[in-house]
């Protein structure tokens, strides 16, 4: 059987006394969970959280962080203090990154191999926007992301990546893709991976999907062949909807 990888994306949600109560819920209600799961909460509850988790099968996960190891960078966060709260797993290129922030590939691709340097497990997000999608241009803007964020990535370290396929127009808008839609998307980007790395090294890489998974569609989307998970925004805030989700 397949093992999925549910990841939990908490965006700037939660005190850390919030945070501390839904990790304490996950951790009970997951325990035996035979899938991959993570929580990414915000930085400032990332040590609370990281004491809740730790022994549990849940993974820490970081939203974000710098494209340099240490110095003058007013408000930015490294990896290696990412590492020292116990974060193994980091979010890089998340469309409200890349739209909201203006991150670029270029820059984004520096963070994902500062983190894969650092021996972190990096979720790569690529997404397309609504005038992408309707100009015909989704497969090759995440053709295009998924090339220019795995620049410099050797395939030893392709073994720490996965892919999280997010269409900006489904996330956090309640739309989303059919599941036929993602799957194609999901194809394209492992035909990509393919021609990148090898045929081999690219079935073995998990693409989740994300944008506004939840309980009721999680099964239909779960169920296509190359849909190996899902990176979850709102949903993730609320062990009721999370726990259905990871457990679907
Ligand atoms: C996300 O932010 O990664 C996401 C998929 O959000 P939502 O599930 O709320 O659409």
């Amino acid at each position: 059987m397949r093992k999925y990888y549910m990841a939990g994306n908490w965006k700037m949600n939660t005190t850390k006394g919030e945070a501390v109560d839904l990790a304490k819920a996950l951790v009970s209600q997951l325990k035996g969970c035979a899938q991959k799961v993570m929580i990414a909460p915000p930085f400032t509850s990332l040590d609370a959280v990281g004491q809740v988790v730790k022994g549990s099968n849940i993974l820490l996960g970081a939203q974000n962080m710098a494209a340099e190891e240490k110095g003058a960078h007013t408000g930015e966060i490294s990896v290696l203090m990412l590492k020292d709260l116990g974060v193994s797993v980091v979010i890089l290129g998340h469309s409200e990154r890349r739209h909201i922030y203006g991150e670029s590939d270029a820059f984004i691709n520096r963070k994902v191999k500062l983190a894969l340097q650092h021996g972190l497990d990096v979720i790569l997000c690529v997404g397309e926007t609504l005038d992408e999608r309707e100009a015909g241009k989704a497969e090759r803007i995440c053709d295009e992301q998924t090339k220019k964020g795995l620049e410099g990535v050797s395939l030893a370290q392709l073994s720490k990546v996965t892919i999280a396929y997010e269409p900006v127009w489904a996330i956090g808008t309640g739309k989303n893709a059919t599941p036929a839609d993602a799957e194609a998307i999901h194809q394209a980007i492992r035909k990509t991976l393919a021609g990148l790395y090898s045929v081999d090294a690219a079935k073995k890489v998990q693409i989740q999907y994300g944008g506004s998974v939840k309980p009721d569609n999680v099964k239909e989307l779960m169920a296509m062949a190359d849909i190996d998970g899902a990176l979850v925004g709102g949903a993730a805030l609320k062990p009721e909807s999370f726990v259905p989700i990871a457990l679907f």
